[in-house]
């Protein structure tokens, strides 16, 4: 039988694409390196209420770990804010159970699901990618989709890739601990989580999912040394060690014969490194594509390109505007953090942080920042913390 789609991977965005494909009539053959679908799994599995619908998938009952509402986020010297919405606004899933569930709707819409096999290389010739390289044997296919996930290694040794910033480690480890149900946590603190935050997500019983994301090496220690500060324990498991992308997408995801999905094109929230959701909306995009450039027997990166318009057409300012606010988390040290908690208290923002949150939305985060940034209290407290932040700049400027 022929292949016309030849995917790389089989987390959720490749499942995505390979399932939308396949019920358009396309023949789409997947090569997993690893033996179980959805195993190792390094994910917190928190997926917006919306981003389910978004999907069009339900989570079943053994899937959904526990229901959240709300968040409690911690400065570094432990000020709180409490975030608490009236609605449900995400699942804590079992991601194992989640990936095999897309799996299973893939393989029932014809798709070829080939596991332990490795991919060792993108057949690349004449600047087109023709197939891949599996065991020094060729596999041609006039579309390949590169679902490879955060590493990119496979397209780093193609030389496609241009400027693009290396992950953060993250990683989760599951303890029992009591902790309030339905409110997750956010702590920040550059002594176990520079560059990003750690997390706690409560999950059924009295047990949790915590991890964090760091800039710089030792990500167990900081682990340990997170749960010793929040629970006093150690994780009963071996944690599980991911990357996490928070530099939002590349600019260009479709190339002669290529196309990128999910983490590996960078279809990730760079405000929270979640990437399933978006992952796998961009991946439905590309499954339209593709099914048209094979109708047409045209893979050529021109005839593609159209994936980069739809994709940017939809999420563009969504990942815009995250990376924005990335881009001033991470230029805010530890005082800069508590200071900004503690203006946020006295110009008493709670009630307005509640509106915003509850008319927002976790993954299309545009809307609900635009709103923020033209409401007169956030830019009062924004002129505040900006003040301040510039001083402190210039302050360093003048010790140097
Ligand atoms: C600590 C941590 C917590 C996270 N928490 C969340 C969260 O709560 N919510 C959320 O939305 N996102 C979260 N994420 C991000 C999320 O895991 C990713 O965005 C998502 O898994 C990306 O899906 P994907 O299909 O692009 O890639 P992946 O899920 O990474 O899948 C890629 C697949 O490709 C396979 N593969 C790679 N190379 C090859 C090869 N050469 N040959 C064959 N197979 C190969 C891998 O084995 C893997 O199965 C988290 C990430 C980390 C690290």
């Amino acid at each position: 039988m022929r292949t016309d789609a030849l995917v790389v991977g089989a987390g959720p965005a490749s499942l995505i694409f390979s399932e939308k494909a396949a019920s358009q009539g396309l023949n789409v053959k997947i090569y997993e390196e690893h033996t179980k679908i959805g195993i190792p799994n390094h994910c917190t599995g928190l997926i917006s209420v919306e981003g389910f619908q978004r999907l069009n998938l339900t989570p079943t009952k053994e899937m959904i770990q526990h229901k959240i509402s709300g968040c409690y986020i911690h400065s570094p010297n432990r000020n709180r804010i409490e975030v608490r919405d009236k609605r449900v606004r995400a699942y804590a899933i079992n991601r194992i159970l989640f990936d095999q569930m897309l799996a299973n709707k893939a393989v029932n819409a014809g798709v070829q699901l080939i596991l332990g096999e490795h991919v060792d290389s993108l057949l690349l010739s004449k600047n087109c990618v023709k197939g891949v390289s599996i065991k020094e044997s060729n596999v041609f296919s006039p579309l390949t989709i590169d679902a490879e996930g955060p590493s990119r290694r496979l397209l780093q040794k193609t030389g496609l890739l241009s400027k693009w910033k290396k992950p953060l480690l993250g990683v989760n480890a599951e303890i029992s601990a009591e902790v309030e149900p339905e409110m997750a946590e956010v702590w920040f603190n550059s002594d176990f989580a520079p560059g990003f935050f750690a997390w706690v997500v409560p999950l059924e019983g009295s047990s949790c999912r915590v991890g964090l994301a760091s800039n710089s090496g030792a990500i167990l220690e900081k682990l340990n040394y997170f749960l010793k500060k929040r629970f006093n324990t150690l994780p009963e498991y071996k944690p599980n060690i991911g990357q996490v992308l928070v530099d939002g997408p590349l600019q260009k995801t479709s190339f002669n014969g290529l196309l990128l999905v999910g983490d590996a094109a960078g279809h990730v929230k760079p405000t929270t490194g979640g990437g399933v959701v978006m992952g796998g909306l961009c991946a439905s995009e590309a499954a339209k594509v593709a099914v048209k450039a094979i109708e047409e027997s045209n893979t050529s990166s021109e005839y593609l390109k159209s994936y980069d318009y739809s994709w940017k057409s939809l999420y563009q300012n969504e990942f815009r505007s995250m990376k924005m606010l990335r881009s001033i988390a991470d230029r805010v040290n530890d005082i800069q953090i508590d200071h900004t908690f503690t203006l946020f208290k006295e110009e008493r923002m709670d009630e307005k942080l509640l509106d915003l949150v509850s008319a927002g939305d976790m993954d299309m985060q545009h809307n609900v920042i635009r709103k923020a940034l033209t409401d007169s209290k956030v830019l009062i407290l924004l002129t505040r913390i900006l003040g301040r932040l510039m001083l402190d700049e210039m302050l360093q400027f003048v010790n140097v």
